[in-house]
């Protein structure tokens, strides 16, 4: 077993965190206030390289590799959790799902423009009816004579308003169950296809969470993404990776809690001592370090099988339940270490809390990786 990042894998975190402190840092509170899209950014990060880090270079991607990616999510939102969660949905659902499903065309045509930036993807499975139940996708995709006429809507799609890709999932084959759901990718501007209503947020307010609604909207068969049928079973394999994201996400926002309050207990002064010198203080302290270390070991190993080739249901599913919950508890703890402080916008740290609440529920609720986990438990 290693546990050693490689050179290249600590320059890049050197180099993502100066990034994310230089570009991002200095905007976090407005975008959060104003749910400012940071599009200029996002922009950046494509010309960068970063929005290809688990793609071949053919494709335009950076070759790299799962723990690499993580490092990028982790790094970014250790500054602001909107542009983690911005970058995974373009990144590990949108993209990833072509990269894997779609035809050498499709990845000609949308991918290589995916890592570089000049598109923006988003990826919709979730519907008003069907959230943890995404197998129960009522949206329609029907044949009308050489065309597809899909009707139907999401809810809760990440990146559904600056989206100039979107893949997204409906029905085919109703009597089909999970293997009657196919995937689609649409582009911005098909007549029937749009964004719907934008989401008020208790967190993570600068990435758009949306509506997308598809009425009468005809696409040709060269949009079909994989095979007819297996759209929901690409998403199942998709998730795997997305929930990787999630975890890193997670592990990002704790950390930049765990941070704020470990340099505040040293600054701060009650009863004449820093209150770093107090013991339930530091018993804090020593909780949220070694649960963000647990995360990490976590999401890396799943990160690691990745890049083998291996299958991480179980391991990804793993990673994302722990670090998520541990992430809430990190931030949570964060706010108390900060006492009033710690409530007001001020301080960094009532952000981090409000936004990693978003890690137990996005990509599958705790609830839901309990259910997967134990389901591979039972199998094995
Ligand atoms: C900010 C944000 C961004 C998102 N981005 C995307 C995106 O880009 N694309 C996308 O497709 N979706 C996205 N989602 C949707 C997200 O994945 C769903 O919200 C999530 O899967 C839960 O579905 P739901 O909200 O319908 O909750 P429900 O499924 O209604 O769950 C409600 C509660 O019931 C529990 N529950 C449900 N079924 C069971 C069960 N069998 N056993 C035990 N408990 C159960 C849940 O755990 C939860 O506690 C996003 C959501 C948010 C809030």
């Amino acid at each position: 077993m290693d546990f050693e990042y490689t050179a290249e894998q600590i320059h890049l975190r050197r180099a993502v965190r100066e990034f994310a402190q230089a570009e991002i840092a200095p905007h976090v509170l407005e975008w959060d206030e104003n749910q400012i899209f940071p599009l200029e950014v996002i922009k950046k990060l494509g010309q960068l390289g970063y929005l290809g880090a688990i793609f071949p270079e053919e494709y335009g991607g950076a070759g790299l590799g799962y723990i690499e990616y993580a490092i990028i999510i982790e790094e970014l939102s250790r500054v602001d959790g909107s542009v983690g969660i911005i970058v995974a949905a373009h990144t590990s659902l949108c993209s990833n799902h072509i990269y894997k499903a779609g035809s050498e065309e499709q990845k000609q045509k949308y991918l290589t423009k995916l890592t570089s930036g000049e598109y923006i993807g988003c990826w919709s499975l979730t519907e008003p009816e069907a959230g943890s139940d995404a197998a129960g996708t009522r949206t329609t995709a029907v044949r009308d004579d050489d065309h597809w006429r899909i009707n139907g809507s999401k809810t809760f799609t990440t990146n559904a308003h600056y989206a100039d890709v979107c893949v997204a999932m409906a029905v085919t084959d109703r009597a089909g169950a999970q293997h009657g759901i196919s995937a689609f990718i649409f582009e911005k501007g098909t007549p029937g296809f749009r964004a719907g209503k934008k989401e008020n947020k208790l967190g993570l307010r600068a990435s758009a969470t949306g509506e997308v609604i598809f009425s009468d909207c005809r696409l040709a068969d060269s949009q079909l993404l994989g095979k007819r049928g297996e759209g929901f079973i690409d998403s199942l394999k998709t998730l795997d990776g997305g929930r990787v994201s999630i975890a890193a996400l997670s592990i990002g926002i704790a950390q930049g809690a765990y941070d704020a309050a470990l340099k505040y207990s040293k600054l701060r002064k009650q009863f004449g001592r820093p209150i770093s010198e107090f013991q339930a203080i530091q018993h804090k302290l020593v909780d949220m370090a070694t649960s963000l270390d647990a995360s990490r070991l976590l999401t890396y190993r799943a990160a690691r099988m990745i890049d083998k080739g291996q299958r991480v249901t179980r391991e990804s599913a793993m990673a994302k339940l722990f670090a998520s919950e541990a992430a809430v508890q990190i931030a949570n703890e964060a706010v108390q270490i900060h006492g009033g402080y710690g409530f007001i916008k001020d301080y960094p740290v009532e952000k981090f809390y409000r936004d990693v609440k978003l890690c137990t529920i996005g990509e599958g609720t705790s609830e839901i990786q309990r259910l997967v986990i134990a389901r591979q438990l039972l199998k094995d």
